[in-house]
């Protein structure tokens, strides 16, 4: 009998462009699709509640998926390299494929995992399925990687372009769990779903995760919404960009699919190539975060900049922190962003800018507690994206805003939501206000309040904390980390 080959599914929960699984069912040895649950290699990071919704969303589509080819997604619970080793010598595999992580726990483990499947004699091969580039292939003509966005993207975008993506297995062969291997489990003995209470309820009306939900995101995007996409992908309200982003973070899109979805659309209506060209750069941005990752593994618990280490940052107030989290600022565009988060499980890029300044800045809070609590409510959870956003955000990052760019979220909400139809969809209570008050009800006189239905401290909060005050405070604590 051939033997069998494995491959093996991470961040890469699709079929087509998956190269790991290309190179597996190549050869026609029949196969074990196999997806480890591992919470016990040392180094991992736990999931976040959200991500587990989703993970378990989009395991139960690659397995119908595979099935629908013949194949067979087999889920086994423990530490990945041990588990895979001896799936491999029970199986005889002849290989083992899988597509890249770059965390450094997982690169260790996948290192350690290389290296013992070659001593037993398996032809053990790692793809690269998450990233356009993979980091250490973009660097300065010194050969240093980059810190700064600009001339990163634009040293990437001179190399040739990634490849087409490759199309899915026709068929598969499936290999028989053989007699020895660790024990399989079912997807629902994961318990990745929430129970009491199910918090994810209304998750399911916005998202479709798996690869087919995926596809027809990326293609409604680049058919009808690409067009508006470099003038509208900062307004909240108007739907504009193409939430891909969890498609993308559990690779039931890849990369290679959304630049190249993008480019043949730019191909075929020029009009389009600016658009294409901002769409292309914003997964530029997630490249970066990957390379900065990779240069700087330590990205969701140290400061890139070494001089936020002195900043005196104020933790302590633990109901303050969850007035943020459940979005009762008294400030509406950070309000209605953290319900967005609550209510949907992502938030617009835009507002998580607001909502994470005003977190770091005007609370004074360390933005690892803000990263944290995106980590566990995040959909898209990222262990590259999330902790570059949120040191974006601080200022302590590479390429990071200036920390004494401080966002007055009043003027940023009248801005990016002129007409509040954000603030009314997230935050009803303040629906009946007039444009001109949505982002400011506490300067609202009483009458317009009264008309409204809004009783400040009532119905909505009045503000926490009084946004200039707050500013001056943190420009004084900017301070120590200046010596
Ligand atoms: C504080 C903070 C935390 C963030 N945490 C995450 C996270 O955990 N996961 C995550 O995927 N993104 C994160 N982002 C980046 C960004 O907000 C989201 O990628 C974006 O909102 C997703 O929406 P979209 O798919 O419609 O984006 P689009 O505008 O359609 O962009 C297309 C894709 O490009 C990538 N992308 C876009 N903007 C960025 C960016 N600024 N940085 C990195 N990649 C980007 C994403 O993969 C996105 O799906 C964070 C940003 C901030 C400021």
């Amino acid at each position: 009998m051939t033997a069998p080959a494995i491959c093996l599914f991470r961040d890469d929960l699709r079929l087509a462009d998956q190269p790991a699984l290309a190179a597996a069912s190549a050869s026609g040895a029949p196969l074990l699709c196999l997806f480890v649950l591992d919470e016990e290699t040392p180094g991992l990071r736990a999931r976040g509640g959200a991500s587990r919704w989703w993970l378990h969303h989009a395991l139960t589509a690659l397995s119908s998926d595979l099935a629908r080819i013949g194949g067979r997604l087999d889920i086994v619970r423990g530490a990945q390299p041990g588990l895979v080793r001896a799936l491999a010598k029970a199986a005889g595999a002849a290989s083992v494929d899988w597509c890249r992580r770059y965390g450094a726990a997982e690169i260790a483990a996948d290192r350690g995992m290389k290296a013992d499947l070659a001593a037993d004699g398996v032809n053990a091969r790692s793809h690269n399925g998450a990233l356009l580039f993979e980091p250490w292939e973009v660097s300065s003509k010194a050969g240093d990687p980059f810190k700064v966005f600009t001339p990163f993207w634009r040293t990437a975008m001179a190399r040739p372009a990634p490849p087409a993506p490759l199309p899915p297995p026709r068929r598969l062969v499936a290999a028989p769990w053989p007699t020895g291997a660790p024990a399989r489990v079912s997807l629902d003995e994961l318990e990745l779903l929430p129970t009491s209470p199910d918090w994810a309820a209304g998750f399911a009306a916005h998202w479709r995760p798996g690869e087919a939900g995926g596809r027809q995101r990326l293609s409604e995007f680049v058919a009808h919404d690409l067009a508006r996409y470099a003038d509208e992908r900062d307004l909240p309200a108007t739907g504009a960009t193409s939430r891909l982003s969890p498609h993308l973070r559990f690779g039931s899109v890849g990369p290679r699919q959304a630049f190249h979805a993008s480019r043949h659309r730019a191909a075929s209506e020029p009009s389009l190539a600016r658009a294409a060209a901002k769409f292309e750069a914003e997964l530029g941005w997630r490249e970066f975060c990957y390379h900065l990752l990779h240069q700087f593994p330590d990205l969701s618990t140290r400061n890139f900049q070494r001089k936020f280490d002195s900043m005196p940052w104020r933790n302590a107030d633990p109901t303050a922190l969850r007035t943020w989290q459940r979005g009762r600022t008294g400030y509406p565009i950070v309000d209605a962003g953290m319900r967005e988060l609550w209510s949907t499980g992502t938030m617009h890029n835009r507002v998580r800018m607001i909502a994470a300044s005003f977190l770091v800045k005007d609370m004074l809070v360390d933005w690892r507690v803000g990263e944290d609590w995106f980590w566990d409510t995040l959909l898209d959870a990222d262990p590259a994206n999330n902790p570059a956003g949120w040191q974006w955000v601080a200022g302590s990052g590479a390429d990071a805003a200036p920390y004494f760019r401080i966002f007055n979220p009043t003027l940023q909400g009248e801005k990016f939501d002129p007409e509040g139809s954000y603030v009314r969809r997230f935050v009803p209570e303040l629906a009946r206000l007039p444009k001109a008050y949505v982002h400011r009800p506490a300067a609202a006189p009483a009458g317009v309040l009264a008309a409204a239905g809004v009783r400040l401290g009532v119905d909505y909060p009045a503000p926490m904390l009084d946004h200039h005050a707050a500013r001056d405070r943190a420009l004084e604590a900017l301070k120590a980390t200046q010596s």
